[in-house]
């Protein structure tokens, strides 16, 4: 095990920033006004062009030529980043995340109680 206080590697960068970003989308306003809706147009985009793993960062401007952000509501865009993260997962042979979980996993928690 590595000593605490290392840089990250390529998949604690990938497992702490998609906490960040579905944790994002979990709060993003329900009915975003136009501006907001642009602003997060505009942040994944700056997004995919600084992200500090350069190969990730080159599938994912690839993937937003075809799968444009749907920044309409909290629910579309968490499922966006959801379908995003689960095309990644393919990529790597991860298994499919279900999207219909997508808030207990990161706004609720598990309707088992289980975050309680
Ligand atoms: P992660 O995939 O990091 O997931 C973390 C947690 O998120 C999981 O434990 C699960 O609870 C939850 N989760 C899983 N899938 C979903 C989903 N679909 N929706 C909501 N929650 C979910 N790595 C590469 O090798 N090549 C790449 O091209 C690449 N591209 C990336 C692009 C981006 C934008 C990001 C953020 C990361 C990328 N990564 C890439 C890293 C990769 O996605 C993983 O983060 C890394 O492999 C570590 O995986 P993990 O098993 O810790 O779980």
């Amino acid at each position: 095990k590595k000593p605490v206080e290392c840089p990250l590697d390529k998949n604690e960068l990938g497992s702490n920033t998609w906490s960040f970003l579905h944790t994002m989308a979990a709060y993003y306003p329900d009915k975003p006004t136009t501006q907001q809706q642009q602003d997060m147009h505009s942040f994944i985009n700056i997004f995919a062009k600084f992200y500090p793993c350069d190969y990730c960062a080159e599938h994912l401007r690839e993937d937003l030529k075809t799968n444009v952000p749907d920044t309409t509501s909290r629910h579309n865009l968490s499922q966006w980043f959801c379908h995003t993260h689960n095309r990644v997962n393919l990529l790597l042979g991860k298994p499919q995340f279900d999207c219909s979980k997508v808030d207990e996993r990161w706004k609720d928690g598990w309707k088992d109680g289980s975050c309680d």
